[in-house]
């Protein structure tokens, strides 16, 4: 049989959607464990890269559900670590993106995960409420800063492990520093 399909049927598996909006196909993934033993926040997920791509391929909607309401999606820093030790090039941070969304939509979003999203949104009505892109500078400096800094840390061989797992609460002390400075702002423009 072949494995393309000539009929449109709708795959409504979670895989099914990442495949049909991201490209990314789960079921290229034949477990070799690269990418969750590169990725450098692996041990603060619950479930590493290489899981969840296996239980993507089971189908089976009570382990979708377990993807959508993990705290691994939200852990990913989109570092792409991952696609480049892939033999198969499964796009990991794509993948990633598109299940946080999709989580969001759902309403499964880990309570762990509020401070990443609560940024997202202060971000979001910061720029509704000013309408200028002074934040956004703001967001963009601060990414290329935890990128730099997380840059340094990979750079460290002897930090590769467990210590350098503080860069987490430090980013999330970032986050809240960003979300401050929001608040402020708008403060100051209702002067
Ligand atoms: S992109 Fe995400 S899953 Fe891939 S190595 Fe980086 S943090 Fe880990
Ligand atoms: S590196 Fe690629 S093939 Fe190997 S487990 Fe990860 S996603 Fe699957």
């Amino acid at each position: 049989m072949s494995s393309g399909t000539h009929h449109h049927e709708v795959d409504n598996s979670l895989a099914g959607k990442v495949r049909h909006n991201t490209q990314v196909h789960a079921q290229r993934c034949y477990q070799c464990g690269k990418c969750s033993a590169g990725c450098p926040l692996s041990a603060d997920m619950d479930y590493p890269p290489s899981l969840v791509l296996r239980m993507l391929q089971t189908g089976d909607p009570v382990l979708e559900d377990k993807i959508l309401r993990s705290y691994t999606i939200w852990v990913c820093l989109s570092c792409e670590m991952c696609i480049q030790r892939c033999p198969m090039e499964v796009d990991i941070p794509v993948m990633m993106d598109y299940l946080r969304q999709e989580s969001i939509r759902q309403k499964k979003v880990n309570p762990k995960a509020k401070n990443i999203v609560s940024f997202h949104k202060s971000f979001l009505d910061s720029i509704k409420y000013t309408g200028r892109l002074f934040e956004f500078g703001l967001v963009v400096d601060y990414k290329m800063r935890s990128w730099k800094m997380f840059q340094d840390i990979t750079l460290m061989p002897g930090m590769i492990s467990r210590g350098k797992l503080h860069f987490i609460p430090e980013r999330i002390k970032g986050i809240k520093n960003i979300s401050n400075i929001f608040t402020k702002v708008s403060k100051e423009d209702k002067k």
